[in-house]
């Protein structure tokens, strides 16, 4: 297992990480076809794929998640971080990649973004490589 460390920098904020775990895929070397498993282990965060060419997107995602989502809404947690809670709910903490001929099997728009909920923190993103 690896582990790819992100910094965020705002409360709620995707930070492209594509290039980053490609590199551990790549220097990984052994992996010509098999599985890349990415799990967050945080309760205020998340990992999505989505569109990386248009960053409107990410903004437009994290717009509707505030809009949905409102950060005081009479929850009962007494932390007060109770909205990051609900996000990485919905976004979820893992995501499965198939790895093809050493590269993440991705579209042509599609990147893979750290989502984080409750910053500016110090995070972690694990990184599970398989051989099929
Ligand atoms: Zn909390």
């Amino acid at each position: 297992m690896k582990i790819l460390n992100v910094k965020s920098r705002s409360r709620d904020e995707f930070i492209a990480i594509t290039e980053e775990i490609q590199q551990v895929v790549s220097s990984a070397g052994v992996i010509e076809n098999g599985y890349c498993i990415l799990f967050v282990p945080h309760t205020t965060a998340g990992i999505t794929i989505n569109e990386s060419a248009d960053p409107s997107v990410k903004s437009d995602i994290l717009m509707m998640l505030n809009a949905l989502i409102p950060r005081e809404a009479g929850y009962r947690h007494l932390e007060g971080n109770s909205a990051a809670h609900v996000k990485s709910t919905l976004i979820g903490v893992s995501q499965l990649v198939a790895i093809v001929h050493n590269r993440l099997e991705l579209g042509t728009w599609q990147g893979i973004f750290f989502c984080e909920f409750d910053g500016p923190r110090n995070r972690k993103v694990h990184i599970h490589l398989f051989d099929s």
